[in-house]
């Protein structure tokens, strides 16, 4: 479907047009180059281009519906400032990104622009909200030298995901506070998170080595248009590496498969010789506690 051959004159168009005006519909991101927009919908978001719409009425219609004629406006493509009383504002968007997509992509290893893709992937389809919980090991260097990502501090929130009920209610009994009798989380939740949200985070080091990072919502407006490019250049899932060097180990460990998994692990994160072998470590590990588990289920008896 090509926007311009579009009868925009037809009244069920002039009804998408009106509704294009709507401020519920201010675009989540535009990206001028590529000519495509990200807007809310009701259970996900949708990618937006002059051609297409993700959502239910361009797929049933075929015709340009009102997310299409909004981006239009929006890319100064279609005016539809003459259909409303309430000038509907292009450069709505809150602020300009700080750098540009080419930049990011340019700028990423395989690895980590991989990684970026999964978390865009989080926010913008599982709606799993800016934060993120990133093992330490796990290869991020240039996405938080270009700020997409950012460490945060725990809250006992965030903290309380680690505990169990009966955590909590041993920490209460430690300060001597009233135990709840009901085993459920609902009871339990605001309890902690208002009487010892401060010891759940101090003790958090003992449950977990990962840190809580934030993606940064100074590039929230071109988040739809940068997962979407790297959808394009990056096909298939992420691998975390250590998931990935674990999986490979199972091939064995010839000197040839060794050599291959340190190279491909530091060409595709770009990472120095040291920091490769500690990951390549850690996948050992991780593949030695995995066998190790495995044998002794699989043990024949009396050996
Ligand atoms: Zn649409």
């Amino acid at each position: 479907m090509d926007f311009n051959d579009a009868d925009h004159n037809n009244p069920e168009q002039i009804k998408r047009q009106k509704s294009a005006c709507d401020k519920k519909l201010t675009p989540i991101s535009i990206d001028g180059n590529l000519q495509t927009g990200v807007f809310e919908g009701s259970s996900k978001n949708y990618l937006t281009t002059l051609k297409e719409c993700e959502c239910v009425d361009f797929s049933k219609r075929r015709f340009p519906c009102k997310h299409m004629y909004r981006l239009a406006h929006e890319l100064g493509v279609y005016d539809l400032s003459s259909l409303t009383q309430t000038k509907v504002s292009t450069g709505s968007l809150k602020k300009d990104a700080p750098i540009s997509i080419d930049l990011i992509i340019k700028s990423l290893p395989r690895g980590e622009a991989r990684f970026l893709k999964y978390l865009l992937n989080q926010v913008l389809v599982q709606k799993n909200g800016v934060l993120h919980r990133i093992e330490l090991y796990t290869p991020i260097s240039a996405l938080t030298k270009l700020e997409i990502i950012k460490e945060t501090e725990d809250t006992p929130k965030t903290a309380l995901l680690f505990y169990t009920i009966n955590e909590i209610k041993e920490m209460l009994k430690s300060r001597n506070l009233p135990i709840p009798t009901a085993h459920r989380w609902k009871i339990i939740e605001p309890l902690a998170i208002e009487q010892v949200g401060d010891l759940l985070v101090q003790n958090l080091h003992k449950k977990t080595s990962s840190k809580l990072y934030e993606i940064n919502s100074l590039f929230e407006q071109i988040w739809g248009s940068l997962y979407h490019r790297l959808t394009k250049e990056y096909p298939g899932e992420y691998v975390n590496p250590v998931n990935w060097i674990r999986g490979n180990l199972m091939a064995g460990d010839s000197p040839e498969l060794l050599k291959y998994i340190y190279e491909y692990i530091q060409s595709e994160y770009a990472i120095s010789a040291t920091e490769t072998q500690a990951l390549v470590d850690i996948g050992k590990q991780a593949f030695a506690s995995m066998i190790g588990e495995d044998s002794t289920s699989l043990k024949p008896e009396g050996k």
